[in-house]
């Protein structure tokens, strides 16, 4: 008798493991991979099948009687068995439940599932998002003999209209009005003929294989180029998971080497998975894939629609992609016979995933590309302290440097300007001496300036100078944000709103200054100043990206081009402007407050204000023109950005390695953090205390004295949306494996009611 594994869709812990049901001989296409409807104690629900086998290989004191048929499959299949491998290696990495991992690998749009009715009753509802399809109209076997009547103008037209080729019927509508009819007896006729063909929402219409790409200009190696790109090979014929980091600095060209090393792969007969940060994944990015490799490319990316993920992710499983470019999630879709995983900017946290399973795209990766006999290459100007560690360490890992810039140019330099000698010199203004003359300087010459306001930890807030009072959030532990438009409080958690008072509600004193600079404070300011400036303040744009510019879709990219497209102009952006901007006339960047990510009291702060203040400074002097850049900072002696001024990673690395190894951090160590949030203080201090004694016992027990559980302490966000945060940390050596020794306590723990936990391995940062 056929059996099959069946993960149920329902995301509780408990329910975790696999159910074993019959399959009946009259149920045809089951496979690995479909979802399924079943009998669940008293109800029906979906799962996904995980393995099919055979009875002899069951336990002999299980009744095979006793199981239950499978219903009714509801699905074509979404994964195979290396899909179901790579799930249950992250439900067990990150001790994540098994049906939450399975998940990440079923389209986008949703699966069919059972919903209560009005009335009580369950049904099977699909997923509203699904395929689309065109009428094409294509010329039939009597096209070419076909005579219309003199009288039959429409017949006349269309035919002429598909003489340089086949049509979408919606085309044909548009210019000739309802052709239905006509449509239909040219059918009859033999003379067209009409095709369903499916439609790639989003993607430019493809008539034939290169379609309407601008092709990208392949470049002729440079000597470190052809290294990186001998090392990918070597790895990709050793087909066995090694992972070479190519360390290039900005504009090195490390993009190039991806191309030509995807274009072996795909020669080779395989294929390739790309994935690059959401924010970075600009029309221009995919552009320079689909311009070398055309229609074979899928893209999948949060700010596409559902529709259009839908269309790629089937796209993909369709077999016709051959290079996926994406974010994370585009590790998890049907690709078949990987012979390459590309993760650029391999340094950026958002290759972590913040809710269950809380994976790193970097180590599924690794595992991928094991399992595919595949190689993994990670990229970065600032590669992460870890792969920096395990290239020093691991012997399947390689780092190759390109040093320079593909096009010879030096990389610009960096003045780091301490903003507290400023400060104690009489000026009050966010912008240095220095860097308002450079300003000035270099718009009037008719180039553009880059400006990066680090809003981590510097949003506007209010402060009373009477009594220190600033307004916080009622629900999380942070200080609101005060918003010029409107004068309006904003929590930037939550999203809680209220209006500024116009006293100290604590004190009653009129003496309400705002603190700090929000991107509109400083456009503000910046206006001001640039007016001031001889032939520049009436005619320099300055285009604000921040969160509140780019939320509508498609304004992120609007604003990039009108700021390639303008003269002069001033780019004045948070974060989301420091990756991957490739303007060429930019000749100054200047960086605001370098230092303000440093005060977290997180042990990445240093790294992370290392590398912002690198990415940032990579983006001027791109091409002919010469770039300069400008550090402000109240920390100017601090060593990250002391390291960072002169592009000095090794100095970087000695002042920050033995802090790491002294305070027990990765890379050293390995970590786990478990959060516990909820609305009662006092329940959830209660709960990690039992959480922690329980883990002490369990370390104890099953580890021993060289691994450590911290005692549970307050998170730095202490309240976040309404919830107490408390948080506890578990480091154990580099080679041990947290799974074994802590999944059988979280398996059986019983959930609180009001206490939510949370499992991280490996945290990005611990706050
Ligand atoms: P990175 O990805 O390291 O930032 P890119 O691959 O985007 O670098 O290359 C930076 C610029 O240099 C691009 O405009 C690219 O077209 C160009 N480039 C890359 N390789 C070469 C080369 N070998 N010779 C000349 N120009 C190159
Ligand atoms: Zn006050
Ligand atoms: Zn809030």
């Amino acid at each position: 008798m056929n059996l099959a594994s069946v993960i149920l869709d329902i995301q509780t812990q408990a329910l975790d493991a696999p159910y074993t049901y019959v399959v009946p001989d009259d149920l045809p296409d089951v496979s690995v991979g479909c979802a399924v409807l079943v009998e669940f104690g008293h109800r029906r629900a979906v799962g996904f099948v995980v393995k099919l086998w055979e009875d002899e290989e069951l336990e002999s004191d299980v009744n095979v009687s006793k199981l239950n048929p499978l219903l009714r499959v509801v699905s074509s299949p979404y994964f195979d068995e290396q899909g179901v491998s790579c799930a249950q290696w992250i439900a067990e990495r990150y001790i994540a439940p098994l049906s939450a991992s399975i998940r990440l690998f079923t389209p986008p749009g949703g699966v069919p599932r059972m919903v209560r009715t009005a009335r009580g009753y369950w049904q099977l509802e699909e997923p509203t998002v699904g395929e689309v399809d065109d009428r094409w109209v294509v010329p039939g076997e009597n096209f070419n003999s076909f005579e219309p009547r003199k009288n039959a103008i429409k017949q006349t037209a269309v035919v002429a209209a598909l003489q340089s080729g086949e049509l979408r019927m919606a085309e044909l509508t548009t210019e000739f009005g309802s052709v239905s009819a006509t449509i239909k007896s040219l059918v009859d006729k033999g003379v067209v003929k009409v095709e369903h063909r499916r439609r790639l929402r989003g993607v430019p219409q493809q008539r034939e294989h290169h379609g309407n790409f601008v092709p990208s200009k392949k470049h002729i190696l440079n000597t470190n180029q052809t290294r990186a790109l001998e090392a990918i090979q070597t790895a990709c014929a050793k087909g066995n998971g090694e992972v070479v980091l190519v360390d290039g600095v900005t504009g090195s060209g490390k993009t190039e080497v991806y191309l030509q090393a995807i274009e072996a792969v795909l020669k080779a007969g395989r294929n390739a998975c790309v994935l690059v940060p959401e924010i970075s994944l600009t029309p221009q990015t995919v552009a320079r894939f689909r311009g070398r490799f055309g229609s074979v490319v899928a893209v999948m990316h949060s700010r596409m629609s559902q529709g259009e993920r839908y269309d790629q992710w089937d796209f993909i499983r369709s077999g016709h992609a051959r290079v996926v470019v994406g974010a994370r999630s585009a590790l998890f879709t049907p690709l078949r016979n990987i012979g390459l995983i590309v993760i650029d900017e391999e340094h950026e946290s958002s290759y972590k995933q913040d809710s269950a399973p809380r994976y790193h795209a970097r180590d599924v990766a690794e595992f991928i590309t094991q399992q595919h006999n595949a190689a993994l290459v990670l990229g970065s100007a600032t590669p992460s302290v870890e792969a920096l560690y395990a290239c020093a360490k691991n012997p399947k890992w390689t780092q190759v440097q390109l040093p320079t810039r593909a096009n010879g140019k030096p990389l610009p330099e960096i003045t780091v300007i301490d903003m507290a000698k400023e400060f104690n010199s009489g000026s009050r203004s966010m912008f240095s001496a220095k860097l308002k003359r450079a300003l000035g300087d270099e718009l009037r010459a008719g180039h553009k300036v880059v400006l990066l306001l680090n809003q981590r930890g510097f949003a506007k807030f209010l402060l009373c100078r009477d009594c220190g009072f600033v307004p916080e959030c009622p629900s999380c532990s942070t200080s609101l944000t005060y918003h010029e438009q409107g004068g309006m409080l904003v929590c930037h958690h939550c999203g809680h709103k209220e209006p500024a008072p116009r006293l100290c509600p604590k004190c009653g004193s009129p003496y309400l200054k705002k603190f700090g600079a929000g991107t509109q404070r400083v456009e503000a300011e910046l206006r001001g100043l640039l007016n001031q400036e001889p032939g520049v303040g009436e005619v320099v744009p300055i285009i604000r990206m921040d969160a509140d510019t780019t939320s509508k879709k498609g304004a992120h990219q609007r604003l990039l081009e009108e700021f390639a497209n303008a003269q002069a102009a001033v780019l004045l952006g948070t974060q989301m402007i420091a990756k991957g901007l490739d303007f060429e006339d930019v000749t100054l960047v200047g960086v605001i407050n370098a230092d303000t990510q440093l005060n977290l009291p997180d042990y990445r702060a240093a790294e992370r204000t290392f590398d912002l203040i690198e990415q940032v400074a990579g983006r001027a002097g791109r091409a002919n023109l010469p770039g300069r850049v400008m550090v402000q900072t109240y920390a100017a002696d601090a060593y990250a950005i002391q390291a960072a001024a002169s592009y000095n990673r090794a100095q970087f690395l000695r002042a920050e390695l033995p802090k790491r190894k002294l305070l027990g951090y990765p890379p050293y160590v390995r970590m786990a953090n478990i959060l516990l949030w909820g609305e009662d203080e006092a329940e959830v201090q209660t709960e990690a205390r039992a959480v922690y004694g329980a883990l002490k016992q369990v370390v104890f027990d099953q580890a021993g004295d060289s691994w450590q559980v911290l005692p549970p302490c307050p998170c730095v966000l202490e309240r976040l949306r309404g919830n107490y945060r408390y948080h506890l940390v578990i480091k154990a050596p580099l080679s041990s494996d947290f799974a074994p020794v802590l999944t059988p306590y979280f398996r059986t723990r019983k959930p609180h009611k009001q206490v939510n936990l949370a499992i991280d391995i490996d945290p990005n940062d611990l706050l």
